[in-house]
């Protein structure tokens, strides 16, 4: 079933306006391959200056880390490889490190900053398995808290997310250290 997202910060900045349109990436900076449809392409090659209004919280010479726009929960971030690849198999042995260790530390900073009680970590892989990307590989955090599914996903069909993207933007690269322009 699917489950519709009620999300009042965000809407609210729809419909006052305020809601930054999403910038297109530099395209002297896309990377080799990249698909310039991608959102996860546009996030790679952002420069710092668009990093907020895409939700980029961190990019290593290898991945980039993003809040997912359509989250499930609160915290909802998705990890990537820097580059537009569909297949686990087409990964270096260095991407893939690089991208467990964005999981590991991105999981830590959600549990100490959100008091996160666990995570599902996960990816989809092809159409058939959900991916809503297909052709870049991404994994999910989604953080998980007791009782989190309430009893409004049972009785109306809505989740309710209480933190606007760019609030979640703010607080996580504020305490990852990063600077915040
Ligand atoms: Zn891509």
């Amino acid at each position: 079933m699917d489950i519709e997202r009620l999300w009042a910060p965000w809407r609210l900045g729809d419909v006052q306006g305020a809601a930054a349109a999403e910038p297109a990436g530099d395209v002297a900076r896309w990377r080799p391959g990249a698909d310039q449809s991608c959102f996860l392409c546009r996030a790679a090659s952002a420069t710092p200056e668009q990093d907020r209004a895409l939700g980029v919280l961190e990019r290593t010479p290898l991945s980039v880390v993003v809040a997912n726009r359509y989250p499930y929960a609160n915290g909802h971030l998705l990890v990537a490889p820097l580059d537009h690849r569909a297949t686990l198999a087409a990964l270096t042995a260095e991407q893939h490190l690089d991208l467990q260790e964005r999981i590991t530390a991105w999981c830590g900073t959600i549990e100490r900053l959100m008091q996160a009680q666990g995570f599902n970590v996960g990816l989809n892989l092809g159409h058939v398995a959900g991916a809503g990307v297909p052709g870049h590989l991404h994994w999910h955090i989604v953080p998980r808290w007791s009782g989190d599914v309430n009893f409004m996903p049972t009785v109306a069909g809505v989740r309710v997310l209480p933190q606007s993207l760019d609030a979640l933007w703010e607080q996580l690269t504020k305490a990852a250290g990063e600077s915040v322009p």
